[in-house]
């Protein structure tokens, strides 16, 4: 059976980034960047008050001046300031050529004509050209998740067609018998499916879209008519269920009818070790073993940096940080490499939440991260280091 980091490693060299795309920047958000932004200008295009004031020259140390003109934002000063003279001026507007200090409203006393300092000091309130960006300067690398920052620093250059990646187009097909849709009341032996609504989610989440989310039962023929019946192009095949080696497990076989080749059919992980990986062309699929925790610790770890490859995401995630056990984790050694819910406290340590097995999905609700436990690792105590990410 291969490690994690092994299987991680075939997808990786499996999966390839798709063709980018030119979107409107409002179109933007969450998705990843696939060229430089970079500043048209200096920012800000010109030397700006940063207060209400008065602008003077740097070498008026007059206490009372004459004030010579009144410049707001958007305006374009003219007025060439002599000593004793000074420009009423406010947040934003550009000062005049020959100033250099502007003194904050709130350190003089004024009428319409005069302007009193009654404290001067040590600093100018003026943001000089080019202090927030160089024009030509790189401001996002390729690569980049598009975070609402990012955008606002994409509108400030005016960038506003912007190359991401292509959406991935997955298709999830949900497979057992046993499984009615949410909406209705589960009748004996059935249960309902949980599944199809946590992938479209992580789907979506991650940055790709559904093309397509169908249901077939533990039948080899309604699985390949359901997949073979979708005529839409798509990039990634979802199989949930069936992955298994039990006698009604119809995944492998599946896959393996509709021409692909698989790469691995087990990896050493818990929860989630039988998770298929094939592809066929650039076309790559996931057999994801049933049980929703299994589910979505494989999501995350397996098929969430595969469509994070496709959309130009360089490095993928999870992003693992290294954090402490926040109490005992009594965990008994494993030799599979083992994933568990935690919530991370407000000190930035973890505490494991309890959970009795891969199929128990409430246990996830107050997790906010998994952490990660190695192959054959002693019970933890708390304080131990461990390695974790945010889900
Ligand atoms: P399987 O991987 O098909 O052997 O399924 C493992 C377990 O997960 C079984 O208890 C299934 O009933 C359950 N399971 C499979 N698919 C779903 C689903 N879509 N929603 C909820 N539970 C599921
Ligand atoms: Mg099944």
């Amino acid at each position: 059976m291969i490690s994690v980091d092994e299987a991680r490693r075939i997808i990786t060299g499996k999966t390839s980034a798709l063709d980018p795309e030119m979107v409107s920047f409002e179109q933007s958000l969450g998705r990843a960047l696939r060229e430089a932004v970079i500043a048209d200008t200096d920012q800000p295009p010109f030397d700006r008050s940063a207060m209400d004031g008065y602008a003077i020259r740097t070498d008026d140390s007059s206490e009372s001046f004459k004030i010579a003109a009144v410049v707001q934002a958007g305006d374009v000063p003219t007025v060439s300031l002599r000593i004793g003279e000074c420009a009423r001026i406010f947040t934003g507007a550009q000062i005049p050529e020959n100033s250099g200090v502007v003194i904050r409203q709130e350190d003089t006393t004024s009428d319409s004509q005069t302007m009193r300092v009654t404290a001067r000091l040590p600093v100018t309130h003026i943001r000089k050209r080019g202090e927030d960006m160089k024009a030509g300067e790189i401001l996002i690398t390729p690569g980049k998740r598009l975070s609402p920052v990012d955008l606002s620093v994409i509108a400030g250059v005016g960038h506003t067609r912007v190359r991401v990646g292509r959406r991935p187009r997955v298709f999830h097909l949900s497979s057992g018998n046993e499984l009615v849709s949410p909406d209705r009341t589960p009748g004996p032996g059935q249960i309902r499916d949980s599944n199809s609504i946590l992938i479209r989610s992580l789907v979506e989440q991650a940055g790709a879209e559904i093309a397509s989310e169908l249901h077939a039962g533990d039948h080899p023929e309604e699985m390949i008519n359901a997949i073979r019946g979708f005529a839409s192009p798509y990039d990634v095949l979802l199989i949930s269920g069936g992955a298994s080696v039990g006698d009604f497990d119809y995944t492998a076989s599946t896959l393996e009818h509709l021409g692909y080749d698989i790469h691995f059919r087990q990896v050493s992980v818990r929860p989630g070790k039988p998770l298929i990986f094939a592809t066929n062309g650039a076309q790559i699929a996931f057999g994801l073993p049933g049980n929703p925790v299994s589910h979505f610790v494989t999501f995350h770890l397996f098929v969430r940096p595969a469509l994070e490859t496709m959309l130009g995401r360089s490095p993928p995630g999870p992003e693992f940080r290294s954090t402490h056990l926040a109490c005992d984790f009594p965990e008994p050694s494993n030799p599979r490499e083992t994933y568990a819910p935690a919530r991370v406290l407000t000190d930035g340590t973890v505490e494991p939440i309890t959970w009795q097995s891969s199929g128990h999905l409430a246990s996830l609700v107050p997790a906010t991260c998994l952490l990660r436990i190695p192959a054959n690792t002693v019970p933890m105590k708390k304080g131990n280091p461990i390695q974790v990410f945010t889900v």
